[in-house]
């Protein structure tokens, strides 16, 4: 579909929402949601609300622009995610997640990966005194339950979307972010050790593999000042995503943190950012924080890949896809 025709056709999502293949969609995404909240509760998790806007918000957002607004004399960003509030809630709980909305002005090239909107929902959670090792296995596990769950309780909505959902293998298979990229170059991309891995790459990786997988180890250059630096490594992060089978791409992100001040002070800089808007983080940092480690992800990325759709605006009721007008 071009341009215009997507506008058209999202414009009359009021007609899509009516039938049968949309609302098993819904269906399904519903039975996600509760198999995540179920499942984190029972690994003794609990649900805190997130804030949408506030004085900064996540910078670690990959050539998307945030949005700004004026607020009472101030200017404030609507969260491209919560991740920097989740640190202070785990100086108070040990397990805390949060479902909130996310938006991020991403390119208008992203329409063609399937996998990018404008406004989305990520499920973001932080454990405590945690390695990344242990967000890992939490992460896979959590994934492994939702499929089963849905599965088991919406059998008849993934036979009318003739889905055939293979159930993960936890432990999922982990990869450095190093051998990702010499593994990508031997297949022909055009890569750089430094930088986030490009969208066709991801895709091609996440077809290569036949189940989940774990990328770990990331540069630092190639992501935000929060994920941690490992001390016996310099340049190299704590810190993962997970990919989908079949192609379907990045489903988590996360890592350890970054928690104390002067190093997240100095990466601030270096970044490129101004220390100054993120004054309480810092004077929060300063005071001390608890150390720990999450992830967050993509409950319409998951969606898709449930439902086995080709693009993610097919997974989200009121889909709003970079640079088309949409209700
Ligand atoms: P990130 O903060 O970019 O690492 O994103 C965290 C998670 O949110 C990713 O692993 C995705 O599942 C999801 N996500 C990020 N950007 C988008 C987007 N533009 N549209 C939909 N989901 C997204
Ligand atoms: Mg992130």
């Amino acid at each position: 579909m071009d341009k215009e025709e997507l506008q058209s056709h999202l414009q009359a999502r009021y007609k899509d929402i009516k039938k049968p293949e949309l609302k098993a969609v819904i269906r399904i995404q519903d039975e996600i949601l509760s198999a995540l909240r179920d499942h984190l509760r029972s690994v003794g998790f609990i649900e805190i609300l997130a804030p949408i806007i506030g004085p900064v918000t996540d910078p670690g957002i990959r050539g998307a622009s945030q949005v700004s607004f004026d607020y009472y004399g101030t200017q404030f960003k609507i969260m491209s995610s919560m991740i920097l509030y989740k640190q202070m809630a785990g100086n108070s709980f040990d397990k805390v997640f949060a479902l909130s909305p996310n938006i991020r002005l991403e390119p208008e090239v992203t329409r063609e990966t399937g996998r990018h909107l404008s406004e989305f929902r990520q499920l973001d959670l932080e454990i405590a005194n945690a390695s990344y090792f242990d967000a890992m296995t939490i992460g896979e596990q959590m994934v492994t339950k939702v499929v089963e769950r849905v599965k088991i309780n919406c059998a008849d909505d993934l036979e009318a979307l003739h889905r055939d959902l293979k159930i993960p293998k936890p432990p999922f298979k982990k990869v450095t972010h190093n051998d990702a990229i010499e593994l990508l170059m031997k297949k022909g991309f055009q890569l750089n050790k430094g930088e986030e891995i490009p969208w066709s790459a991801e895709t091609a990786l996440s077809k290569s593999f036949g189940d989940f997988l774990w990328l770990i180890d990331y540069p630092k250059t190639a992501r935000g000042f929060y994920d941690r630096e490992d001390e016996d490594r310099p340049g190299i992060l704590r810190d993962f995503d997970l990919f989908y089978p079949e192609g379907y791409g990045k489903a988590i992100s996360g890592g350890e943190r970054e928690y104390e001040y002067e190093k997240v002070a100095g990466r601030i800089l270096s970044s490129g950012e101004l220390p100054e808007a993120y004054k309480w983080y810092l004077q929060m940092l300063k005071e001390g924080t608890t150390p720990s480690a999450g992830f967050g992800i993509g409950v319409e990325r998951l969606t898709r890949y449930i439902c086995g759709k080709e693009y993610i605006w097919e997974a989200v009721p009121f889909p709003k896809v970079p640079g088309i007008v949409s209700p």
